[in-house]
């Protein structure tokens, strides 16, 4: 009986989290970084500590979440630390980790409506957003010949479709796989 109910209570918990995390982004592209950062610290951490519930009311986002890009110009570049493997994991691991499989030799999923607006626009203004949002590491610039390009590896796909709605020209299709392919979490 436990094994039957205890993914229920997990579903239920996951659902009660999102809930919980529902206006995280809506706050801070309406209110700006400091007033949308305390709101999402009131709704989080204070509102729910007090009274045991996610918060009752929705903030909605007026604007696409990728209007929001910054010119990568205006903002410093990050280094971020090397994976642990203890607290922190590369990308490649954690998608083999999630069992993600996809039938062999069928169409890309994942289709460019512009083929040229990633180098000709995304490199120079973004660096190419997609090749950090993605979680599973699908987009990979490679230079070919001196040029560079966006290399799509469509097998690794968790189909989360953040490149469908992030993406700064709305220039990535997101289609269902054949075959019903994806990840497949065993220890979930
Ligand atoms: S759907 Fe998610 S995992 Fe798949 S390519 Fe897009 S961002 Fe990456």
């Amino acid at each position: 009986m436990r094994r039957i109910i205890k993914p229920y209570l997990k579903r239920l918990g996951s659902i009660k989290n999102s809930a919980t995390h529902k206006n995280f982004g809506a706050n801070l592209h309406r209110f700006g970084e400091p007033l949308g950062g305390m709101l999402n610290v009131l709704e989080q951490n204070v509102w729910t500590r007090l009274f045991k519930r996610p918060i009752p009311w929705t903030v909605t986002d007026t604007n696409d979440d990728h209007s929001h890009l910054a010119h990568k110009a205006s903002v410093p570049s990050i280094s971020y630390p090397k994976p642990d493997g203890v607290l922190s994991f590369d990308k490649p691991s954690s998608v083999y980790l999630s069992g993600t499989q996809h039938e062999e030799n069928q169409p890309c999923h994942l289709q460019l409506l512009d083929v040229n607006m990633v180098t000709d626009s995304h490199i120079p203004q973004f660096d190419e957003p997609s090749q950090r949002y993605c979680p599973a590491g699908v987009y990979e610039i490679i230079e070919v010949e001196g040029r560079k390009q966006l290399q799509i590896n469509a097998t690794n796909c968790l189909h989360c479709k953040t490149c469908d709605i992030k993406d700064p020209s709305a220039n990535i299709k997101w289609t269902p796989p054949e075959g019903g392919g994806g990840p497949n979490y065993q220890a979930m």
